[in-house]
């Protein structure tokens, strides 16, 4: 999972991470936010609330927050065989991931510093308003994920991010291959 405030680059990152790693699954959210001014249309399901409430009663969410005023979600994962799942989630949905899932592993992407923060979140186009709530917003979102066993990563570059992020995410699989051996020896 990589979670990290609004504005730290975390859909550029990932979107390196899995062109140079295409075992990885990156799974489509569903929100009830809006399409930004020049934003992918593929970039989420975009779905009224309705639709959104109705797939939470189909327990069709694999985990699913409200941030900001509007609902976002991971519909059930269904990788294909032999691929790690991916996840761009915000801190209280990876708190539902790890409840179920207490191996999986959290990388909290920070910005360089908060004047890089707030530049690019003024540079894609919300309204100011929402530019002051998500900066609000992204103290309260580290000092949760440091609670998390997060690991955090500065995003300086994003070759350079990218490289860690796929470090530690080859140091996770090598811990999981050794746990499933050691699970079974004991059996
Ligand atoms: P944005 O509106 O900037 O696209 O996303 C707002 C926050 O929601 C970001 O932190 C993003 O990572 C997070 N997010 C995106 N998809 C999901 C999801 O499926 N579940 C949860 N819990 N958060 C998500």
């Amino acid at each position: 999972m990589v979670s990290g405030p609004g504005g730290v680059g975390k859909g550029t990152v990932v979107s390196e991470l899995i062109k140079r790693d295409p075992t990885l699954w990156l799974s489509r959210s569903w929100t009830t936010r809006g399409r930004r001014p020049g934003e992918a249309e593929d970039a989420y399901v975009f779905v009224s609330r309705t639709d959104f409430e109705e797939r939470i009663r189909q327990n069709g969410f694999f985990e699913y927050a409200e941030f900001l005023g509007n609902f976002y979600g991971t519909p059930i994962p269904e990788p294909p065989a032999g691929s790690d799942v991916l996840l761009e989630i915000e801190v209280q949905g990876a708190q539902q991931v790890l409840a179920v899932n207490p191996d999986a592993l959290l990388i909290l992407l920070e910005a360089p510093s908060p004047e890089h923060q707030e530049q690019r979140l003024r540079g894609r186009g919300d309204p100011e308003h929402k530019v002051e709530q998500r900066l609000a917003k992204a103290a309260e979102e580290v000092a949760l994920a440091q609670q998390m066993r997060a690991h955090r990563v500065i995003n300086d570059t994003v070759p350079q991010t990218v490289d860690e992020l796929a470090a530690l995410i080859d140091e996770a699989r090598v811990l999981r291959t050794s746990k499933q051996q050691s699970q079974q020896v004991q059996q």
